[in-house]
């Protein structure tokens, strides 16, 4: 066997597919059928490729690497529908999370195994950074769980572990692929990519027209409040990219913009955080998802219903689109900011 790593073909687009085979001889159609099969049927073993000939199977198995992944663990909730999966790559660990509501089927996936960012009231932040999954391994996130259940996933959400801007081509690249048309053909707009306000990978998204959601974890809307709970406001300030989206708010599309706003009790939840967060939320015509906190951390807890029904009052009666956000999948510390990759069957 070659030294040289075999490229994933998860990862390959259509077109990039098809470039290899045709350079080794192959007939361009070949690479639409193995597409289908892997991205549109999740079927992974080439022996199961039931209209390609035997040597065009062992060709593939020769030239590329399939996916390989283990899922470790599955923890249903006893409350409700969702389910928690443990994925490993190879060493990399990551968790992914089954969502399903009434009218649609959500899955929250991770583009990093833990995270280079330690917000303080994430638990991700708090385990070892591993590093950047590739492509196919947030793929196989996707595919592995519809592989499970019959129900047609319609939903994905980039805010399980890790910052998606910091592994920007590989979520971008899963993103476009479950998006194609040959495989799960799954809406862009709904298509959620989360960032922690990574400056340079929103101005990349923007200017590359990105289809897809953009949600942006604001959190505070004051810079000393911010830092205190988030180490990425020394690198890139709220304002800046604000004031960023700002100017670049034509260029996107209506309703592809919303604010992430965890609200911690006795922290972010005063009259002037509602304020400035409804002035902001206007400016840029976003949508604003409340979302209590989840966790315990720092003596940082979740405020009361009554605090969390004032908060959301404050930014509605300002004509701001705000929704409190239920967290599901919480008693499997499965809801956001919960991933932290622990092996609790
Ligand atoms: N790193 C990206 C995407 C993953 S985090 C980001 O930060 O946006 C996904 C969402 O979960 C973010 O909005 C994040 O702020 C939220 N989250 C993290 N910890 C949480 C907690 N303890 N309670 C509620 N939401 C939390
Ligand atoms: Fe990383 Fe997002 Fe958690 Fe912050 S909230 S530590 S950016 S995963």
């Amino acid at each position: 066997m070659s030294i040289e790593k075999k490229p994933e073909i998860l990862s390959l687009s259509e077109d990039e597919l098809a470039a290899l085979l045709i350079a080794d001889g192959h007939k361009k159609f070949r690479a639409q059928q193995v597409f289908q099969w892997l991205h549109l049927k999740q079927v992974f073993d080439v022996r199961k490729m039931t209209n390609l000939k035997g040597d065009f199977q062992d060709y593939l198995t020769e030239k590329f690497a399939f996916p390989d992944f283990r899922i470790l663990n599955e923890v249903k909730s006893p409350s409700d529908q969702t389910a928690k999966y443990l994925f490993d790559f190879a060493g990399k660990q990551v968790e992914s999370v089954w969502l399903p509501y009434e009218n649609r089927q959500s899955i929250c996936i991770s583009v990093q195994s833990g995270c280079s960012l330690d917000c303080s009231f994430c638990a991700t932040g708090k385990i070892a950074f591993k590093g950047n999954l590739t492509a196919a391994q947030i793929l196989s996130q996707v595919y592995g769980m519809q592989q499970i259940y019959d129900r047609r996933i319609t939903n994905v959400v980039f805010m399980g572990m890790g910052e998606p801007f910091y592994n920007y081509d590989n979520a971008i690249r899963a993103a476009d692929l479950i998006a194609h048309q040959h495989g799960m053909n799954i809406s862009r707009r709904r298509i959620t990519l989360s960032t922690s306000g990574v400056l340079p990978g929103i101005k990349r998204f923007i200017e590359e027209k990105q289809p897809y959601r953009l949600a942006l974890s604001l959190h505070a809307v004051f810079s000393d409040k911010r830092r205190e709970i988030m180490d990425i406001e020394e690198k890139f300030s709220f304002e800046e990219v604000l004031e960023y989206l700002r100017e670049h708010r034509g260029e996107m599309q209506q309703g592809q913009l919303m604010f992430e706003y965890i609200m911690i009790d006795g922290i972010n939840i005063y009259p002037d955080d509602a304020r400035e967060l409804a002035r902001w939320a206007k400016l840029l015509r976003a949508k604003v998802n409340l979302i209590p906190m989840n966790t315990e951390f720092n003596g940082m807890h979740r405020p009361s219903e009554e605090k969390i029904y004032d908060f959301w009052r404050q930014l509605v009666e300002r004509d701001v689109v705000a929704v409190n956000r239920k967290s599901p999948a919480k008693d499997i510390q499965g809801a956001c900011g919960m991933l932290a990759g622990r092996n609790h069957a």
